[in-house]
């Protein structure tokens, strides 16, 4: 039974690994976006400049034909595209906010796409606000061609076959048994990561090595757990990399996995809004990538150690130009030229995304990227809820609370669609709770977290 249920769960993922493979890969510009990545890596930062003024100008007329709000901003501001000559020229667009974005709603998608040829993800980031963001097929293709270079830089081949601690659901959260799928399309093998605990570090460990698996790509905080459960029982499992993503990867963390997995960690980042890539070559700096958008690094408010805040323009997600987006997220810059001979700009270290992760009663972990994505499903998978804002805090060891801002249009029936959802998407062993406020808490840098932990605050 247990066995013809994994085959199942095996199937369906590569199924669907099929249709993503072809889709990112095949009828488009992956291959040759990818060789072109391979030249313009070395180009001097005179050229990589022309790059990008070529790719701004394109953006900015596309913005201008297709997408209203540019449309009307320009013309209520008296320019035109061609009155954009210089990279420095990109200061004549506002900054926008995510508040920008949910007030505009579709005045930001192109009207050159037919709504089948886009593809909409829902994204939180940090705020927990609503946030829908369209992509065209062409910019998804593009950007597995970016991320494959970050592959490149970690010496992880195409073929090769890697481990992932990541968003993906593999097992409802109170099954217990086969916690992972392998899609054989891509050659992933995806551990669930809201089941890792002290109870499933061998279990992980002995998949990965059965499934001979060279790399592993997770969120730090996953990574992390596994690694230490694994030193602390003596083990180490070598591998050729670990890449990890979308939480902020501290120095004793990295230290811990590269232990553990015996190499070395590519941390890389990147944004839902298709904006910004910084991601790490081959001598461990963080690069800003400059062929994927114009990043600007400007001043950030309070206190901050250095600290200058992403405002950034990406060049490929035609479906929803997005110009001067402030992701609201901080890197530390770092001055002088890498080793590695490209001339792309370098952070120290990229401050934005909180790394807390709160554990269960058991021992599960759960990072914040995983609290996100469950809040996410609670959210957004019903368009009909009338929400505005949610985010979830951890009152005690075993007790996480759905905090939301509501419309009008609310009733009590919402509510209870919303605890049960939540019920359905939050391991069983945590009590869980609704409750409805005027307004989101803040955190201390005055930015909303979709997850706040009282414990940890
Ligand atoms: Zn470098």
């Amino acid at each position: 039974m247990q066995f013809l249920k994994g085959l199942k769960k095996d199937i369906r993922l590569t199924w669907r690994g099929l249709y993503t493979r072809i889709l990112k890969r095949h009828f488009g510009p992956f291959a040759k976006r990818r060789r072109w990545l391979q030249e313009t890596q070395y180009y001097d930062a005179e050229r990589l400049r022309q790059v990008q003024l070529e790719l701004l100008k394109y953006l900015v007329r596309h913005a201008y034909e297709t997408v209203p709000f540019y449309r009307r901003y320009m013309q209520e501001h008296g320019f035109r595209p061609e009155d954009i000559q210089t990279l420095e020229d990109i200061q004549r667009f506002p900054i926008l906010t995510k508040a920008d974005l949910k007030r505009e709603g579709e005045g930001f998608v192109s009207t050159r796409f037919h709504p089948r040829r886009m593809r909409t993800v829902h994204t939180g980031g940090t705020t927990g606000a609503t946030l829908p963001i369209r992509r065209d097929l062409r910019s998804i293709q593009n950007e597995h061609a970016f991320l494959r270079r970050q592959f490149d830089w970690a010496s992880v081949r195409m073929g090769d076959r890697v481990a992932y601690l990541t968003w993906r659901r593999v097992a409802a959260p109170n099954e217990h048994e086969r916690l992972y799928a392998y899609d054989a399309a891509w050659k992933e093998l995806h551990l669930s990561t809201i089941h890792l605990s002290e109870a499933t570090i061998e279990p992980y460990a002995e998949t990965m090595r059965r499934y001979r698996i060279q790399a592993l790509n997770a969120y730090p905080s996953a990574a992390f757990f596994l690694a230490k459960g694994l030193l602390e029982r003596g083990r180490t499992l070598p591998l050729k990399a670990v890449l990890t993503t979308s939480e902020t990867l501290s120095p004793s963390q990295r230290e811990v996995i590269e232990k553990a997995f015996m190499c070395r960690v590519f941390d890389y980042y990147g944004s839902a809004e298709r904006v910004c890539a910084i991601q790490t070559c081959e001598h461990g700096s963080y690069h800003i990538i400059p062929e994927y958008g114009l990043t600007e690094l400007l001043e950030a408010p309070g206190p901050n150690e250095g600290c200058r805040r992403i405002v950034a323009t990406g060049f490929w997600n035609l479906a929803m130009p997005l110009i001067r987006y402030d992701i609201g997220d901080l890197v530390k810059p770092r001055e002088g030229v890498c080793k590695c001979g490209r001339a792309f700009p370098m952070v120290e270290r990229i401050v934005g995304r909180e790394g807390t992760y709160i554990q269960t009663p058991s021992g599960r972990v759960l990072g914040a990227m995983a609290i996100e994505y469950i809040l996410a499903r609670v959210l957004y998978s019903m368009y009909n809820l009338p929400i505005l804002e949610g985010q979830i805090v951890q009152e005690s060891d075993n007790h996480l609370v759905l905090e939301y801002v509501a419309m009008n249009t609310f009733t009590e029936e919402h509510e209870q669609q919303l605890r049960s959802l939540l019920r359905e998407e939050v391991p069983s062993e945590m009590e869980v709770s609704v409750r409805r406020v005027d307004r989101m808490r803040q955190s201390v840098s005055g930015k909303h977290l979709s997850f706040v932990s009282t414990e940890h605050h």
